[in-house]
């Protein structure tokens, strides 16, 4: 039986560039709290590392000053902060110090244990002096607790008796991780939190500190629990609390120290420090094993809505639990955080929330664990004050526009072009909000939350575009491409801001017919005038079309652009941002990411399979997949397309991102919204799922590597598990009421199980059926 849910550290080695990688891959995160994987004690010194752990959504306010001061472009960002470090432990063997780096490793294992929610250590070690002892450690954020970090430190001597000392600290010293030469990292270190006060209390420390600008304040307290009578001592100085446990250690009988931590940032807790105590005395009060029984409890519910099991590549299988895995570390619980493009596992992007959230991460969510779903739309809820007054500052009269990069729904954008400019952001999040009513109907929450979010940024396209000969363009704004800046009529932003339009004028009269309108029409001053103006712009919306290529332009000008042959740039060039200047990239037919390709992912009905072969084939020629958001949407589109061996190497480069490092720079945190992505390529990729108000559908292909593969879907509150063998389709009700389904295009009732024949292979070219309007 393959050990599925373990993912295993293959390479051992202990260099700077391993270990800096391990502190991504291998940290423990609850969607409120997130600690890098370091040794606990410590490295060589010289070695670089980010021994770092956040809050999600705790920050601070950076300056962002403009060298040149144009109107409205923001001068301060939000930055999600290193805190307290509560992972140091120092282990002394008779006076030996314990260091990977010292005496012999004589067995190392490190591995993630999915199914536990914990990452363990084993060691067996020689000292320098010979004495040998085997090491365990054990750590987990508890994903029931979210305040909780817990380490179990095991030590058991082999071959001697004697004194063992452990020192194990609490620092409130910390300082933000900077690489001045990545603009996708912060671009100085600096020191945000400043300690306030350094206590003890019952054995336990606690570390108060304060932020520099945002007025916000973070308590962390620790307590050390030894498994057997010793002496212990505390050193506090300088923010730093030392706890030091003498013991004497018998041969062959372990010893164990369980360490506690907690963070409570005053965000959520009227009292940090209060809620920090509280926090403390609740997870001693329960012996250890019932917070990992709970912590299973947690992972066994969260698996049963989206396992995915593959039979034919073991690798790429653990690979792909992996990623998903992250997603439930990664994503906030409660609606003050959000997700990050790097969870909480990296100082990349500096913690700030982008359309990643909606475009790629939601759609994961939406049809499995849809209350995840629905915390992030709330999240956006809550910035929606701030996303009015980021349209004003941007000269727009009504209408909310959501910026590029957020903590608190502020921008925090330096560079507009590629950031502020990207107005399709407000499609995305009114995209994940319709998608999330099409899985789960819940018109309540529309009535409350999803309506005004969606009629607000509705109402900026309108501000935004004009009518120029009858049809509706958009004009001066950036596509998810970032290689290609500032554009009129993209074509992703114009089919998206249409579907848009047109759902605001359902959702409009779905609430009025429910009674429901009311409320959020008076709330916001909508008047049926604006929803005649959403109908005439969507049924004008201009989309790009050219008809000598037969594809659609990405916009107005791409296609006049200088072309650039992609294999005539040096590797060691990509990605192309770190080595060109944004004009001249922006000169050429070069694209960072999918961008029209995306948009035959979220809204493939706007256009004829020909058009988007013939755009695949173009754009995939001309992009360079610099962003990890790129590759799995190119696998799902050419599933879509019948290019399965194209749908498959694009699908292992999603799977691989980060446990193969492939963009060189997962020690920066992972990739989330690839991570989702991943589901994605297996569920509407190869699966061919699709989420639409006609119901839902499936077109399932079985990749040549693959005997079978098997993945669950939520919708409804129903839960199907799909497996795809080489011969049949075999759909099971796992839960809830029976369904509609559609399966290779016909339709059935699903109550209980279904087998539907696959189609013979060489028929299977045009797969999914083609409604003439998606809505
Ligand atoms: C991509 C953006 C993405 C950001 C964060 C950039 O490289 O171009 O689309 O939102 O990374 O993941």
């Amino acid at each position: 039986m393959k050990d599925k849910k373990i993912y295993r550290l293959k390479d051992l080695s202990l260099d700077n560039q391993r270990v800096v990688l391990n502190e991504a891959i291998f940290h423990n995160a609850n969607g409120y709290i997130g600690v890098r994987y370091d040794f606990e004690e410590g490295y060589p010194d010289g070695y670089q590392i980010t021994r770092s752990q956040y809050i999600n959504g705790f920050y601070d306010y950076a300056q962002m000053p403009q060298a040149e001061k144009l109107f409205g472009l923001p001068e301060t960002k939000q930055v999600m902060l290193n805190v307290a470090d509560t992972q140091e432990i120092r282990l002394f063997l008779e006076g030996e110090q314990f260091s990977m780096y010292s005496g012999t490793v004589l067995d190392f294992k490190l591995y993630l244990d999915m199914d536990r929610g914990v990452t363990i250590r084993e060691v067996k070690w020689r000292s320098p002096k010979g004495k040998e002892a085997h090491i365990k450690i054990t750590r987990m954020a508890s994903l029931h607790q979210l305040p909780l970090f817990l380490i179990e430190y095991q030590v058991k001597p082999l071959n001697f008796s004697g004194e063992i000392i452990i020192q194990s600290a609490h620092n409130g010293n910390v300082t933000n991780y900077a690489d001045t030469q990545d603009p996708r990292t912060p671009c100085a270190f600096t020191e945000y939190l400043t300690p306030i006060s350094c206590e003890l209390k019952d054995g336990a420390s606690f570390i108060t500190s304060r932020t520099s600008a945002s007025g916000l304040e973070v308590c962390s307290c620790v307590k050390n629990v030894l498994s057997q009578q010793n002496q212990s001592e505390f050193i506090i100085e300088n923010n730093r609390a030392v706890c030091i446990m003498k013991a004497t250690a018998e041969q062959c009988k372990e010893i164990k120290l369980a360490k506690y931590a907690v963070f409570c940032d005053s965000i959520r807790y009227e009292d940090c420090r209060l809620q920090a105590l509280e926090e403390m005395n609740l997870a001693l009060s329960v012996p250890i094993d019932v917070l990992h029984h709970k912590q299973q409890g947690h992972l066994h519910s969260y698996w049963q809505n989206c396992f995915i099991n593959i039979e034919g590549d073991d690798e790429l299988e653990v690979a792909v639990l992996y990623n998903m895995y992250q997603l439930n570390q990664s994503v906030s619980k409660d609606s003050f955080g959000n997700i990050a493009p790097k969870g909480l596992s990296g100082d990349g992007y500096e913690g700030q929330y982008f359309w990643d959230s909606e475009t790629y991460i939601q759609p994961f969510f939406t049809i499995t664990n849809p209350a995840d779903s629905k915390v992030l739309i709330e999240s956006r809820f809550i910035m929606l004050e701030h996303a009015r007054a980021n349209a004003a500052i941007m000269g727009h009269k009504k209408g909310a526009l959501y910026p590029w990069r957020t903590i608190t729904g502020q921008e925090s954008s330096g560079y507009f072009p590629a950031g502020s400019a990207q107005y399709h952001i407000n499609g995305a999040i009114a995209y994940s909000i319709i998608a999330y009513y099409l899985a789960t109907k819940d018109i309540n929450f529309i009535a409350e939350k999803g309506a005004e979010i969606i009629f607000e940024t509705a109402r900026l396209w309108i501000d935004t575009g004009n009518f120029y000969h009858g049809e509706f363009h958009i004009n001066d704004v950036t596509g998810p491409d970032e290689y290609t800046c500032i554009v009129n009529n993209n074509y992703y932003t114009n089919v998206l801001a249409q579907y848009h339009l047109r759902w605001a004028v359902k959702f409009y009269t779905m609430l009025k017919e429910a009674g429901l309108l009311d409320p959020v029409a008076k709330k916001i001053k909508l008047k049926m005038i604006e929803i005649r103006q959403f109908i005439k712009a969507a049924e004008a919306m201009y989309l790009p079309y050219d008809k000598d290529r037969k594809i659609n332009p990405q916009d107005d000008s791409f296609l006049q652009k200088k072309a650039w042959d992609m294999s005539s740039i040096p590797r060691e060039n990509f990605p192309l941002l770190l080595h060109y200047h944004p004009l001249h990239l922006y000169r050429h037919q070069i694209c960072k990411q999918a961008d029209t390709v995306l948009a035959y992912f979220m809204l493939e009905d706007a256009q004829s399979i020909e058009t988007m072969r013939n755009s695949f084939r173009y754009y995939e020629k001309i992009t360079t997949h610099d962003s990890s958001l790129s590759p799995p949407i190119y696998s799902i589109v050419a599933a879509r397309l019948g290019l399965e061996e194209r749908a498959y190497q694009y699908f292992g480069d999603s799977a691989k991102m980060d446990l193969w490092d492939l963009h060189h720079n997962t020690k920066d945190g992972i990739h989330t919204a690839n991570m989702a992505g991943t589901f994605l390529t297996i569920v509407y990729g190869f699966g061919g799922f699709r989420l639409k108000e006609q119901g839902i559908s499936f077109w399932p292909i079985l990749p040549a590597k693959w005997t079978n593969y098997s993945f669950k879907v939520l919708f409804e509150n129903s839960r199907i598990d799909v497996k795809v063998t080489d011969l049949e389709c075999i759909l099971t009700l796992e839960k809830g009421k029976c369904k509609t389904v559609r399966v290779y295009g016909k339709q059935y009732c699903l109550d209980g199980k279904l087998t539907v024949k696959r189609p013979a292979r060489s028929k299977k070219k045009e797969k999914h059926e083609i409604s003439s309007s998606y809505i």
